[in-house]
């Protein structure tokens, strides 16, 4: 799932949160994840799971949009597997079921809702890469890769699990780590994401040193596609078979000894001898050559493992991240969401054991939240008695 081995990369970059650090804000939130974190222990905790955190959220003036998982990418099914187990358990028929069950849960609670045509976290991404929300909740580390400026790790609406959640942001990354959405794009080219298997044989520890060598280098995916036809690099290559020639064991300089005894070293200046090493370099072509290559050792180390998968970088996939295709176009209606009242008898409708209180405080919450965003608007709603009217209506009601 995402990519792989990234949050640990990212990790120096993400920082503690609780949910009241997230009051006010808009978020989009990764759907399929919770529908499978509410499968407890084989449990179908779903509906319970999503009603109480959307609780706690609204409670918390928290505005969010849930979006759903689309049929499979087609750059997955190339691989011959469906990668992404999670999407893949989601998706049996009774998880369907539960997921529309689970929407229709998220309507009657005032929650936009977005279908998206594609991955979840890419359209979550894309709504908050054109500023629709203020950040993503997602276990998916590719948000990034899609565009996301704040991702939300391990969500939690319990502001005792101080340090559960994590936030992340591409300003911090960048700031911290060095890393820009082209370099990550990078990274799961080389290490494997949900669109490739990468580069056989290359890992997290070798992916980053490549891009910390290559830091100065300009953007790193047209370095890629350079590599084919590189012929500086070719020789460096070259050069990682060819033996070392000769050195003097007194000068360390090329040459043998004897050679230097007799006709002395050019690099020691002297014409029929050589003297002492004393932590001398050698200016010869293979130790010059040999410098080279050791410092783009990084490199050329995952450029020769690159050439077993033809066609490295694969372009479909760094179009997959960068390129918004139609799965991943915003409609017009994606960019205008609608938050409304929760309905209690709709909630009813769906969770018979729905507690009454609980979504009066929530109706109570959103009032707030809106009379907040627009004073004039709920001018007649901040009156005490409509407050005091609607409750004893609700209660009487149910
Ligand atoms: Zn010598
Ligand atoms: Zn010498
Ligand atoms: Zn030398």
């Amino acid at each position: 799932m995402g990519v792989h081995d990234l949050w640990s990369v990212l990790e120096p970059a993400g920082s503690e949160c609780c949910l009241k650090d997230l009051k006010g804000l808009k978020l989009a939130v990764d759907t399929s994840i919770w529908l499978f974190q509410g499968q407890v222990a084989g449990k179908h905790l779903h509906l319970r799971t999503m009603f109480w955190r959307v609780y706690g959220m609204i409670r918390s003036q928290i505005q969010p949009v849930f979006v759903t998982e689309g049929p499979t990418h087609p750059l997955k099914g190339t691989r011959g597997q469906v990668n992404n187990a999670m999407t893949s358990q989601i998706h049996e028929a009774g998880i369907i079921l539960l997921e529309i069950i689970c929407c229709q849960l998220l309507k009657a609670l005032g929650v936009p809702v977005i279908e998206s045509a594609g991955e979840g976290e890419a359209t979550c991404a894309a709504l908050n890469h054109v500023g629709v929300v203020d950040g993503v909740i997602t276990e998916d580390s590719d948000a990034f890769l899609f565009g996301a400026t704040v991702v939300y790790r391990h969500f939690s609406c319990d502001n005792r699990k101080a340090g559960q959640m994590k936030r992340y942001t591409m300003e911090d990354i960048k700031g911290k780590l060095k890393l820009e959405r082209r370099t990550l794009v990078a990274y799961a080219l080389m290490v494997g994401c949900d669109f490739t298997d990468g580069i056989p044989g290359v890992g997290k520890v070798a992916a980053v040193k490549l891009l910390e060598s290559l830091k100065e280098e300009g953007d790193i995916l047209e370095r890629f596609h350079t590599w084919k036809d590189n012929k500086s690099l070719q020789l460096l290559e070259e050069h990682r078979n060819k033996k070392k020639p000769d050195h003097c064991r007194i000068c360390a300089h090329a040459g043998t000894r004897m050679s230097h005894k007799s006709d002395g070293c050019g690099q020691c200046h002297l014409q029929d001898s050589c003297t002492k090493a004393n932590d001398v370099t050698c200016s010869c072509d293979w130790h010059q050559m040999n410098e080279a290559f050791e410092n783009q050792r990084y490199e050329l180390d995952v450029r020769t493992k690159a050439k077993t998968p033809s066609g490295f970088p694969d372009q479909r996939v760094i179009d997959a991240f960068l390129e918004p295709s139609e799965l991943h176009k915003l409609t017009d209606k994606d960019t205008k969401l609608q938050w409304s009242r929760p309905k209690l008898s709709a909630i009813k409708e769906v969770l018979s054991w729905a507690p009454v209180k609980d979504v009066l405080e929530m109706v109570t919450a959103y009032d707030m939240a809106e009379i907040r965003g627009n004073i004039d608007a709920a001018k007649d709603r901040i009156q005490p008695d409509w407050l005091v009217f609607v409750t004893i209506y609700l209660m009487c009601s149910y």
